[in-house]
């Protein structure tokens, strides 16, 4: 009997003392071990402030922590010394909606299949400029957005089909804000905005029919056309803050380059970057010349966002990729942290999605890993030009949702010896 209650007691002491053990590491060993921390990696965050060697800890695909020092446990730790670590890029421009049709944007070769070539430069989010109309959205988003591990949001087209081709982008009848509406009310968080692009009439309509539509949803309006019918100085002036223009430094007979006789970047150009009209790079296979890029960079007038314009004919040109871009601009007088802001916060805010670019605790877990390698290195314009530079970023790793994406180097694999 007096034994027995011994016994008791003693399996009593061993139950309270493994629920004190519980209690004592419980917390880390069920509630707090991470999914992914980042140690010791330099952290360039705009939106935050941030510019100095921190760890990011990542759980259930959202950022949990970024500190000096985080030493919880962690299913999976990345030694990050020695690279840079940022939010993911967000590539303003590029023609995504990749489908059979030979010679077509819009469901056709000439897009790209984002996931072939976003992560290995750092984009976690790509904006297509309109390849889908009001009409073509649906079959867009069933065979490429839900398809895609990139994050794919839209300036949605005025032409009802899209890029279509020269023929099909002038029926000004398909082009009606109304029919428009509420494909962009019911895909409010992927539409992003409104798209005039390649129209050859004279008369405005179109362009003051994605107006009107952008201004009822709130939405910016994305410009990409060349438009010789307009001035590039009339177009300017129809624009509100907030709309964007791209091929913001191109130099081709079908625009007025926005560099003047006298070197410097013209008044009108100048006045409505300070209404807050927004250059997007839009690099492409034709839109990028040192001639405009250097004097304006030079001057001060960088782009808002670096949209490659990607496509299937741009990726082999001078473009090449986003992260070559950003290279790119550091060799005409930018800064890493410029760059960086350019391609992060900057498009976050320019799209209104204020949850991406940048890495807020709860935000999603978009990161891109990079070294700046040092040498001689050659960029090139789409004039066949070249010039030279000293950094280049080179990505190690990208995450997107908190998933191990693209791993250059194995940094999050197992090591193992033969
Ligand atoms: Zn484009």
């Amino acid at each position: 009997m007096y034994s027995t209650n011994i016994d008791s007691m003693i399996n009593a002491c061993k139950i309270h003392f493994c629920l004190l053990i519980l209690l004592v590491f419980g917390g880390n060993v069920f509630g707090q071990k991470y999914d992914l921390l980042i140690k010791g990696g330099h952290v360039i965050d705009p939106a935050n402030g941030i510019d100095k060697i921190m760890d990011i800890a990542v759980n259930k695909g959202i950022i949990a922590k970024v500190a000096v020092k985080i030493n919880e446990p962690a299913e999976k730790i990345i030694e990050a010394k020695g690279l840079y670590v940022t939010p993911g890029f967000i590539d303003m421009h590029t023609h995504v909606f990749v489908g059979p049709n030979a010679g077509l944007f819009a469901d056709g070769v000439n897009s790209v299949s984002p996931d072939d070539f976003t992560f290995r430069s750092g984009v976690t989010t790509v904006v297509d400029a309109g390849t889908s109309g009001w009409r073509s959205f649906p079959l867009f988003k069933k065979q490429v957005i839900d398809q895609s591990k990139t994050r794919i949001l839209a300036f949605i087209n005025i032409s009802g089909d899209g890029m279509t081709g020269a023929e099909h982008e002038q029926n000004i009848a398909d082009m009606v804000p109304d029919s428009a509406l509420s494909i962009i009310n019911q895909h409010a968080e992927t539409i992003v905005g409104v798209k005039i692009g390649h129209y050859n009439g004279t008369d405005w309509t179109p362009y003051d029919n994605a107006i009107k539509l952008a201004r009822q949803v709130e939405k910016p309006l994305f410009v990409e056309c060349h438009l010789p019918q307009y001035s590039l100085q009339d177009q300017l002036a129809k624009l509100s803050a907030g709309d964007m223009i791209t091929h913001t430094y191109e130099n081709i007979k079908e625009r007025m380059p926005i560099i003047g006789e006298d070197g410097k970047v013209r008044p009108f150009v100048l006045e409505a970057k300070k209404r807050g009209i927004l250059f997007d790079l839009g690099h492409g296979g034709a839109g990028f010349w040192f001639d405009q890029a250097a004097p304006a960079v030079k001057q001060g007038f960088a782009p808002n966002s670096f949209g490659t314009d990607l496509h299937r004919f741009s990726m082999n040109s001078a473009m090449k990729d986003m992260t070559n871009v950003m290279s790119k601009f550091m060799a005409l007088g930018l800064s890493l942290n410029d760059v960086v802001q350019i391609a992060t916060w900057n498009a976050a805010m320019a799209i209104k999605h204020e949850e991406l670019g940048n890495l807020k605790a709860g935000n999603v877990a978009d990161l891109a890993i990079f070294k700046v390698s040092e040498g001689t290195f050659g960029f090139t314009d789409s004039g066949g030009k070249t010039i030279s530079g000293s950094k280049k970023l080179e990505m190690e790793m990208t995450v997107r949702d908190g998933k191990i994406v693209w791993d250059l180097n194995g940094l999050g694999a197992k090591k193992v010896d033969f």
